[in-house]
This record gives structure tokens, sequence and C-alpha cells, in this order.
């Protein structure tokens, strides 16, 4: 008898079961494990900012209770707090689908968090679960906030250590006559990484070696506007609404269609009260079109992803 095959329809993004190939330390608070996994050959290799979740095994069940369905979303919130996987949001490094690869660069910031606790204990043949982009899915992914407008000619890439892996994954993908400046703040400068741009890029690494978040990022990314945008820069009366980043989540990301302003376009990404500031600064200060620049929160200052 014919068994009939009913197709099921890809979705944008897919649950990948993974385990640790191998993992390298790249300094002292960069770790990039690679990961391996049978499905990995259907992981969608889009580049730049892709975004993708984490999520480690829980002692003693491991991903055992993760629901893997289409309402996999409301059945793991409804689940018992002992049954359900932390989910953490990471980028792509690089992705080889042909070899079945995925580098994802983690920040070793303690074992404060079940990523970070996970990473730190990361060895080959450790397992977790991606929940990543499906090459099965004929649109568009999504996951990627990196959209400069046709007509773009400068561009402002700036974070923290967090945005170190979407801002060189970002560097590697533009084309060779892409212009601008890359500005990367890292704990401490043993943290400088070798990392690929465009020969028209500027791109400054600080070490904050003790300081606090965004001493260092937020006027040298003022300073970086003001070289990239010249006389366009003037203070503008602009009301910003607040965003209480203790309560909610900073993410104000323009749309491409929206048009190319005065060929500037900025992507900032990091702790969030930072980002906040620097929202502020180049907003209301500096004049700078908030149509022009996408603004994300990656993490809080004393609050876990949830
Ligand atoms: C789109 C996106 C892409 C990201 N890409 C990456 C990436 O490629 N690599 C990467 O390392 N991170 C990345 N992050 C940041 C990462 O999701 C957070 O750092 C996350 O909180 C880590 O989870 P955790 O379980 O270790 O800590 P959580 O449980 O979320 O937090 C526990 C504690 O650790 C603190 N904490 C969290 N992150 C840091 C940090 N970096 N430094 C100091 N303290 C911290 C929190 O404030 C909290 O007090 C990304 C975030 C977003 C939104």
């Amino acid at each position: 008898m014919t068994q009939t095959v009913v197709p099921t329809e890809a979705t944008p993004f897919r649950f990948f079961p993974v385990e640790v190939s191998r993992v390298t330390r790249l300094s002292p608070n960069f770790l990039r494990v690679t990961f391996t996994g049978a499905d990995l050959d259907r992981f969608a290799n889009n580049g730049w900012d892709q975004r993708i979740k984490l999520i480690p095994p829980l002692p003693g069940s491991g991903h055992d209770h993760l629901p893997t369905g289409a309402d996999w979303y409301t059945q793991w919130r409804g689940l018992p707090d002992e049954h359900r996987n932390p989910i953490r949001t990471y980028t792509v490094r690089e992705a080889r689908p042909h070899l079945r690869e995925v580098d994802v660069d983690m920040v070793l910031h303690g074992v404060n968090g079940p990523a970070s606790r996970w990473a730190v204990e990361a060895r080959p043949g450790s397992t977790a679960c991606i929940l990543g982009p499906n090459a099965d899915f004929t649109g568009g992914s999504g996951g990627i906030d990196f959209h400069p407008p046709a007509g773009t000619h400068r561009i402002l890439l700036g974070g923290d250590e967090t945005a170190v892996p979407a801002i060189a994954s970002i560097l590697a993908g533009l084309p060779a006559d892409a212009r601008g400046e890359a500005l990367l703040e890292v704990p401490e400068s043993a943290d400088k990484l070798e990392i690929a741009a465009p020969p028209g890029f500027r791109v400054t690494w600080l070490a904050r070696d003790g300081a606090a978040h965004g001493t260092y990022l937020i006027p040298e990314i003022e300073a970086a506007a003001a070289r990239l945008l010249g006389d366009c820069i003037t203070p503008a009366d602009v009301t910003l609404e607040d965003v209480d980043v203790d309560e909610e989540i900073l993410w104000e990301v323009p749309d491409a269609a929206a048009g190319s302003i005065d060929g500037f376009y900025a992507w900032l990404a990091g702790e969030a009260a930072v980002i906040k500031t620097l929202r502020r600064h180049l907003v209301s200060s500096c004049g700078v079109d908030r149509r022009a620049v996408a603004f994300m929160g990656y993490w809080r200052l004393g609050r876990a992803e949830c």
C-alpha cells in the first residue's frame, strides 16, 4: 500500500537539535562555540546580524519537555518552571550549512545566567537546541535588523561586546566599497579580535578596563556621527517618548523602505541604558534623524533576559 506523505509547511524559524563540536577561546571574554547537528544543512545562511535563540538543556531532563510544534511558545510559557528550558538570544557569527556547522561567539560574563553558565561548561559533545532560520522556508526568515536603505553611503556601526559578533558579521558581508566607522567597546584590550572589514571602514576597539559600560562608546559614537554627518548635524528640538529600560525592551529599528537620510545609516546595539543614552544624544542633541538609526537594547544590566 502506498503511504501518503502529508507535507508539513516550512516555518521561517525551526528548532535544530545540536551538540558542540569544538570550543575556541578567542580572548579573555569571548568563547567561540561551534555547533554541529544532523539538520544544520537546512540552516539558512542569511548573514548580517541574524539572531537565533539558544536553548541550553535543563539538568536531568535536557530538552525532553521543550515543545517544538507550531504553538511551541504558548506551550513553553505554560510549562512549570522545572520543565521550562531557558531561552536566550544570540547572533550567528558564521554558518556553514554544507559542513552542518554554526559558530556562535558567546561573551563570558560569569555564571550568573543560564546561557553564560552553559558556555563556561561547554565541551565537545555538550548538547543544546537552536531556534534558527529555516532554509526550507521560501520567504525571508526574519531576525535581521541591519537594513541600510538604498542610497546609503556612510555607515556607523557601534556596540558593546554582545554586539561584536553581529558587527563582525555585518562587516564581512558589506561590499568592498562600503565606507563608514565601526566602534566596539569590549571589557579589556585583549578582547580586540581580528575581524575583516572593507578598506573604507575605520574599525576602533575601545577597552573598558573596569570602567562602566558606555564610558567610551557614548562619546566615541557621538564623535563618529559628527565626522560622518559633517554639516548635516545640528541640534533638533525633538521630543522622544521615554523608554523605561527596566520595564520595556528598547528596540527601535527603522524600515529600509523609509529611504536613505542624507546617505547616513547607523546600527547600534548593546546594554539597554547605554543605547537609550545614545538614542537621546544622537536624536535630540545632534539632530540625527531617528529613521536613519537602528537602536537595540541587547541586554539589561542587572536583569535576566526573559
Ligand atoms: C539580537 C541579540 C543578539 C545577541 N547576540 C549575542 C551574541 O552573539 N553573543 C553574546 O554573548 N550575547 C549576545 N546577546 C546578548 C545576550 O542575549 C545576553 O547577554 C543574555 O542576557 C545572556 O543570557 P544569560 O543567560 O547569560 O544571562 P541572563 O540570565 O539573561 O542574565 C543574568 C545576569 O547577567 C547579566 N548579563 C547578561 N549579559 C551580560 C553581559 N554581556 N555582560 C555582563 N552581564 C550580563 C544580566 O544583567 C543579569 O544580571 C544578544 C542579544 C540580542 C537581543
